[in-house]
């Protein structure tokens, strides 16, 4: 296992690159650390394969260097690096059998007969797949073959990283899940670094210790879901993570005191020396709906759009003056019929061009 840094990473498909917008990644300056579970997410095209090849050292980068501990691998192809890589889709010998298959890397690397069957038949049990261990890899599902691709790169106890890269696409729901559980108590039992690519949070936020957002190219926020939820470091990743996302919107700030329209709202904190585009988050779920005299001074009149049932809470759905907001609020919870909008203050993010601004104490 390894601590893998990527040292000012950059990298461009052109081999003459002019401009930054010639660049699939920017500037990538990051330590994974040995035996950590990270999640790289972000929407399609932002770059999460590109800088996943460029671990692996299926891809050069233009600029900067990857480091496995100490040792410099920039130039290294994968099969130095000692790495197991999981695909999309499954990378398996269809004439061989299932438990063949999954002994393979194994036997390649000389592991001893008997060290060699005992990690097939634990991993043939994890994957569920013990009653079909002597059948040809031919004749199973996408599912099946895909499970077997995942167990070729977990039956590897020496790797110095296992990178997944949109590993559950061809699952079917109810099986991702249990994967992906599946995939998390390997993590803790045998501490491996696993990097896992996707661009569905929940993937990323059940299956990682960490989150790396990307957009466009550079990597926006590194941490727990936790951090990603409370203090989105960007207004794209407040937007991105959560279901419905964070409310963003543009609002003038003067020292404590927010105005959205004809409201005034008293921040926990105060705000000087703003400047540039400045914009308000808050999460659905840190609105409340009350009546106006429940509201009080704080609340601000919210003219209800939709309702929107999702099990054990609502979406609603309404503007305050001319600003879309999104609220979600218990099943059980009656909504008033002339509903106020109230903020908890402590929940207000504060954005200065697209970027979180942390107020004074
Ligand atoms: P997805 O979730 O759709 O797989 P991604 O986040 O993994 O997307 P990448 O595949 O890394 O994104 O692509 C990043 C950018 O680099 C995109 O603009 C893509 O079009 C471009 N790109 C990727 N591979 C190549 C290539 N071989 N040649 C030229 N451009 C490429």
């Amino acid at each position: 296992m390894a601590q893998i840094t990527l040292d000012n990473i950059a990298h461009s498909f052109n081999p003459y690159p002019g401009s930054n917008a010639d660049y699939a990644l920017k500037n990538i300056d990051y330590q994974w650390d040995d035996g950590g579970a990270y999640a790289l997410l972000g929407p399609s095209g932002c770059g999460k394969t590109t800088l996943l090849n460029i671990i692996s050292g299926l891809l050069t980068p233009s600029n900067g260097r990857v480091l496995y501990d100490s040792n410099d691998m920039t130039l290294l192809t994968p099969e130095l690096r000692n790495i197991a890589q999981v695909f999309q889709f499954p990378v398996i010998y269809d004439t061989m059998t299932v438990a063949e298959n999954l002994a393979f890397p194994l036997v390649n690397r000389g592991v001893d007969r008997s060290e060699i069957n005992k990690r097939v038949d634990d991993m043939l049990q994890t994957l569920e797949l013990s009653d079909k261990a002597n059948r040809r890899a031919q004749g199973l599902t996408a599912d099946e073959k895909q499970k077997i691709s995942l167990g070729r790169g977990l039956v590897r106890y020496d790797v110095s990283a296992i990178l997944f890269d949109e590993p559950l696409t061809v699952i079917d729901p109810h099986m991702k899940w249990q994967l992906r559980t599946k995939l998390k108590s390997l993590h803790e039992q045998f501490g491996h670094t696993m990097i896992y690519v996707t661009h569905d949070q929940t993937e990323a936020l059940t299956f990682a210790d960490k989150v790396v957002v990307m957009y466009e190219g550079n990597v926006l926020q590194v941490g727990t879901p936790e951090e990603l939820f409370d203090q989105p470091e960007h207004t794209f990743v407040g937007y991105f993570i959560g279901s419905p996302g964070m409310n963003i919107f543009p609002a003038s700030i003067n020292g404590q005191t927010l105005t959205l329209g004809s409201n005034n709202v008293k921040l926990s904190k105060g705000y000087s020396n703003l400047n540039g585009k400045t914009e308000v988050g808050i999460r659905p779920e840190f609105i409340s709906l009350a009546s106006k005299e429940k509201a009080g001074t704080r609340g601000m009149k919210f003219k209800l759009d939709t309702v929107e049932d999702v099990g054990r809470l609502k979406i609603v759905r309404g503007k305050i003056e001319d600003v879309t907001v999104n609220v979600i609020v218990d099943e059980d919870d009656s909504i008033p019929t002339e509903p106020y909008a109230v903020f908890d203050p402590e929940r207000i993010c504060v954005y200065q061009d697209s970027f979180l601004i942390r107020g004074d104490a």
